[in-house]
């Protein structure tokens, strides 16, 4: 079976969501709706609109809407009969969905799968009376929102479910949507919200108990404990406090047992306070501040920081030693901490082997869908099964027996291979998932070559090294490039086939360079140890692009200023969908100077070579504009129409397998390799820097650019033209020598010291 197209059927929130994300995966799409009153599309065309303008966008690249053909129900069911998958998305009622099931029965072709992302609804209501066929090809897909960026996907099949359809539709959303499959029973609220949406519960009711705030309530359960920023309250706002009411009010009808919300949350909603979509729920927008809701009196206040010395230490600590001793804290926040997670481990305990198959899933589906670092599971391995066996005592819990059967673990590790007890209390291997890489596992195996505390080099099987960055961000600087070198040096000594670089960060492949040191010798004045630091850099980079061995960067995320130019001086980019990548010097008052300047003009001058009448100077014109403005993209095919990745670099949809897909493309560039040529190309020397020039002016006369701007925008005039001479031929390595002295001259230049010293601080630009 192949998917080549989809059908959505309800342009909502989730319908228009799940049509973007398709459509950015290269997916042609169907998206209906009701027929609308004088449009009869209008309903879906608003929903097409939405995906639009939704921020965090819904498309990867806005022109993928072209993808979406917009109709109605009644006029366009037809169309669905040419898609492999339809996913109904229409409102939250087993009558509508049944209806719109019976219509779609006689239309689809025999081959058409069809899901349901229902929340609520169990799947054997929705298949009640449909014949054989139907139930065969039928199963629930249930979406998180926004299903670009919540990787959680629960695939919900009937005990009449085709395995192939199961398997069909595991493998597309997994390779072609990116999203991180789980398998699910068809029970109330299946894992992820059963779990997930219990625990918002509990927190909201243990605040009134131990009378804590909003504001110490979302400190205390986020980061601190490895949730999201958003920790509680937050998450309900950007949710919409209206469907975790209707979720909530869901599963209490559904299981008997009380899910209801406190009676002030319920009047929010009814008095339309649904959170980030209505301007006010828990928290309240006033222009740049942030209040925050006192239930007691329904009012709003300034947002207070919570703050103590305990929390302080605390939250400088790992994570497994955070989640241990957050449950020790003094006070009503240790008692708060302590309550939530041992109710919510009791509740998982006993309803795991109902959800789920296995406990990996469990733990996957809170990870994946509500953003926890660790899901419940490995979790309690953290805090240790001793203490929460005696946390249960004390709060007179019975002990679960899956707790009973655990022994001292849920997983364990057993010669670098991981294991995780099943519920019968078994250990068994945990299962590889085919194409992904998984550093933990390998570095338990002693697959670490080389451990620096910036950078390591791991072997990641079958001839092929990586260089796995793992400094605050990734930031770069000697102690990374110095287990660089030694990894270079180990590939043509030991024969590897290539390297991939790459990280497991969840936020950054590198956020660039690290200042510290630059803006440390600038303050000194040390101008030899400043050239010797970018020649370095430079180094660096080259001697990636000059390898006698493929070398694939696996980036993904915050790929910025030293980060791209590592991207962008390797044989090929995998990059993660989600990618941010650009050159975002001139923030701090600086040029690309590790060679990401003369990358941009050296493939800016290269596509313009095939086209005679071509204008050369739109080279230069462009990597300028690119690099001036600090352009970022906002994911991988974005950052392929800018410039940063080219045609032969590849997207990876699902971050879980992006180094294995890195990987296998070292091993498809390694036979018969042989390094790029270095490239010489027309400098046009005076012609541009006069039409560069102009454009500094011309930003100048708009107000578009401080006179700080005009400087940094001047050197890069110069490096861009290859100075101000006749038009001629130049290498890579002059135009690299331009990049250096530019970027020292501006180090040298106050206001440039003051952008840089502010970002450090404040890790925000500064435009002085
Ligand atoms: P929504 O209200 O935003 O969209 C529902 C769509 O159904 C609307 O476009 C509406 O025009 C259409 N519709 C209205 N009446 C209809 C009818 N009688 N027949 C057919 N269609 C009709 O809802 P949503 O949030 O996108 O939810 C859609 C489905 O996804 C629901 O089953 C919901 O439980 C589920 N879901 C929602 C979320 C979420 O966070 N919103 C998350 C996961 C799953």
């Amino acid at each position: 079976m192949r998917i080549r197209s989809i059908g959505v059927v309800g342009a909502g929130t989730m319908g228009s969501g799940i049509a973007a994300l398709a459509a950015s995966a290269g997916i042609p799409v169907v998206l209906l709706d009701i027929p609308g009153e004088r449009d009869r599309n209008e309903p879906a065309k608003r929903g097409l609109q939405r995906a639009l303008k939704a921020r965090p966008p819904a498309f990867m690249d806005p022109k993928r809407a072209g993808l979406i053909a917009v109709g109605n129900f009644e006029d366009d069911l037809d169309l669905l009969a040419r898609c492999d998958w339809v996913i109904e998305a229409v409102i939250e009622e087993l009558g509508p969905k049944r209806a719109l099931f019976d219509r779609l029965t006689p239309i689809l072709a025999p081959g058409t799968i069809v899901s349901s992302n229902t929340s609520g609804i169990p799947m054997r209501l929705l298949v009640e009376g449909r014949d054989e066929a139907f139930r065969r090809r039928f199963l629930g897909a249930h979406f998180f929102n926004p299903p670009r960026y919540l990787h959680l996907l629960e695939v919900i099949p009937t005990p009449e479910t085709d395995p192939d359809v199961v398997e069909t539709i595991e493998q597309f959303a997994t390779l072609v949507l990116g999203k991180g499959v789980v398998r699910a029973k068809d029970v109330p609220g299946f894992i992820g919200n059963r779990l997930g949406i219990y625990g918002m519960i509990q927190a909201i009711r243990l605040m009134e108990r131990f009378g804590l705030t909003i504001d110490e309530v979302d400190a205390l359960t986020g980061e601190l404990i490895g949730r999201p920023r958003s920790a509680t309250f937050r998450t309900a706002d950007l949710s919409g406090l209206d469907i975790l009411k209707h979720v909530a009010d869901g599963l209490s009808a559904a299981t008997g047992n009380d899910y209801r919300l406190p009676v002030w949350v319920e009047d929010l909603v009814a008095r339309g306070s649904l959170g980030e979509k209505t301007g006010v729920g828990f928290y309240r927008r006033e222009g740049r501040d942030i209040l925050t809701l006192d239930p007691a009196t329904m009012e709003y206040h300034p947002r207070a920081e919570t703050r103590s010395p305990e929390l302080g230490a605390l939250s400088r600590r790992p994570l497994q030693e955070r989640l241990r001793q957050s449950l020790d804290l003094p006070g009503p926040h240790g008692e708060f901490l302590r309550t939530l997670f041992l109710t919510t481990a009791h509740e998982t305990l006993t309803l795991a082997p109902d959800l789920a198959w296995d406990i990996p899933s469990i733990d996957r589906a809170l990870e994946w869908g509500f953003g926890w670092e660790l899901g419940p599971f490995r979790q309690m391995d953290a805090v240790g099964l001793a203490v929460v066996r005696a946390g249960l005592g004390d709060a007179g819990l019975d002990e679960p027996d899956l707790l009973r059967s655990a022994g001292d673990g849920f997983y364990a590790s057993e010669g670098g291979r991981e294991t995780c007890r099943g519920f019968d209390g078994a250990p068994a291997p945990l299962p590889e998932r085919p194409g992904v890489v998984s550093l933990t596992r390998l570095k338990g195996a002693g697959a670490v070559l080389r451990d620096g505390d910036d950078a390591s080099l791991v072997d990641l099987g079958d001839g092929v090294l990586m260089l796995e960055l793992h400094s605050k961000l990734n930031t770069l600087g000697e102690g990374t490039f110095a287990v660089l070198r030694d990894g270079l040096d180990l590939i043509e000594r030991q024969g590897y086939a290539g390297l991939v670089i790459g990280s497991d960060d969840a936020r950054a492949f590198s956020a660039g360079a690290n200042l510290v040191p630059v803006a440390h010798l600038a303050q000194q004045g040390d101008w030899a140890a400043l050239e010797n630091l970018v020649a370095g850099f430079q180094q660096a980079t080259m001697s990636l692009r000059r390898a006698p061995f493929p070398v694939v960067s696996a980036a993904f995320g915050l790929t910025l200023g030293g980060g791209a130019e590592i991207a962008m001086h390797s044989d090929r980019v995998q990059a993660a969908g989600e990618l941010a990548m650009g050159l975002v010097e001139f923030g701090v008052g600086l040029i690309p100077a590790g060679g990401g300047t003369k990358e941009l003009l050296a493939r800016f001058t290269e596509d313009l070579s095939p086209y005679l009448e071509a204008d050369p100077f739109e080279a230069a014109r462009r990597a300028f504009t690119l690099i001036t403005l600090a352009q970022t993209s906002s994911s991988a095919l974005e950052a392929r129409s800018m410039g940063f990745l080219r045609p032969q670099d590849g997207i990876t949809m699902n971050r879980d397998r992006l180094i294995g897909d890195a990987k296998a493309v070292v091993l498809a560039l390694a036979p018969g390799y042989v390094a790029p040529v270095d490239r010489r190309f027309q400098a046009l020397g005076r012609d541009a820097l006069g039409n560069l020039r102009y454009a500094i002016y011309a930003f100048r006369e708009a107000g578009q650019a401080s006179a700080h701007d005009a400087v940094i925008g001047e050197k890069l005039a110069w490096v861009l033209s290859a100075g101000d001479g006749p038009p001629r031929e130049v290498g890579e390595q002059d135009i690299l020598d331009f990049e250096r002295e530019a970027f020292l001259s501006l180090l040298g230049t106050e206001k440039t010291q003051q952008r840089i010293a502010h970002t450090l601080q404040t890790g925000k630009p500064l435009r002085n």
